[in-house]
């Protein structure tokens, strides 16, 4: 007989792992506080409108293709997520703007529309958060830090690719204009840091963005939570909301 798993909370971590399990074999049951699912990607409605409560920005949609491909399933059969040209554009209080985009020379153009000879820094800039992405994203994202001395191992490597240093100084250490050093400052933001004292880690974003784009999903962050709780239903996971887990009991090794 299957065994049974019960996964606590329905942030896209929980929408994800249930779905792994129960691509794996297990009986799955999804239990989540809010009357709905998402967690930080709920959405909140007002009048005829839908706010998404978090994250927009999609800059790795293969980590949700994976999951409807579990199940010998098409991700475009129930959410539309498209690539963007433009993905952010800034605009300073003095009325400059800056387009951000992955066109190679449509970001010259930009760069050097605020100092021609930031360039360059910009580009060694890229280059840098190649490796720190090697390391961080493609080398570390998917192993959990909960063993001292794996953690240990990862020191050397961590201190050559100057995550000591914040996101700000380390952009700084490769381009002076102030507002450009802002406009690649920001990836922090979008899980709610500081640029001025996140970890320059963080900068991996710079290049996973070149990699693979920036999506959007057509109707909001919420229109993915709710094709993964079709999926999730269709999959015979079992869905508990409204209901806060308030304690694990564990008896002969047993929750
Ligand atoms: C404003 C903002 C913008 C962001 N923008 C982006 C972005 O553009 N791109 C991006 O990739 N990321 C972005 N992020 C980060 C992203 O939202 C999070 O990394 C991600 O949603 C976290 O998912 P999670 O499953 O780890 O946790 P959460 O989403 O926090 O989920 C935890 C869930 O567990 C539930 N829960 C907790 N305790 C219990 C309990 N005892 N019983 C039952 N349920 C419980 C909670 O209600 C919640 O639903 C943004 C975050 C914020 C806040």
């Amino acid at each position: 007989m299957a065994k049974k798993i019960i996964v606590i909370g329905s942030g896209f971590g929980g929408l994800a792992a249930s779905l792994r399990l129960k691509a794996k074999g297990y009986k799955v049951t999804l239990v989540e506080k809010h009357p709905d699912l998402g967690g930080r990607a709920r959405v909140f409605k007002k009048d005829q409108f839908i706010y998404d409560g978090g994250p927009t920005v999609i800059t790795a949609p293969y980590l949700f293709e994976e999951l409807f491909s579990l199940f010998n399933k098409n991700i475009s059969d129930y959410v539309k997520i498209v690539p963007l040209d433009l993905w952010y554009r800034f605009v300073f209080s003095n009325g400059d703007t800056f387009d951000y985009t992955g066109d190679d020379g449509s970001m010259e153009e930009q760069v050097k529309k605020f100092n021609t000879s930031d360039y360059d820094g910009y580009k060694n800039l890229v280059n840098f958060t190649e490796k720190i992405f090697d390391k961080g994203f493609t080398d570390l994202s998917d192993k959990p830090f909960n063993n001292l001395i794996f953690m240990m191992k990862q020191i050397p490597s961590l201190l050559k690719l100057k995550s000591y240093k914040s996101v700000y100084n380390l952009v700084s250490s490769y381009v002076s204009n102030e507002k450009l050093r802002r406009v690649f400052s920001m990836h922090p933001l979008l899980v709610g840091g500081n640029p001025f004292s996140t970890t320059s880690i963080y900068t991996l974003i710079l290049f996973l963005e070149k990699k693979w784009g920036i999506h959007y999903s057509m109707g909001g962050t919420g229109s993915v939570v709710n094709a993964l709780e079709k999926l999730m239903i269709e999959e015979n996971i079992k869905i508990i909301k409204d209901a806060e887990v308030t304690e694990i009991l564990t008896e002969n090794k047993k929750c």
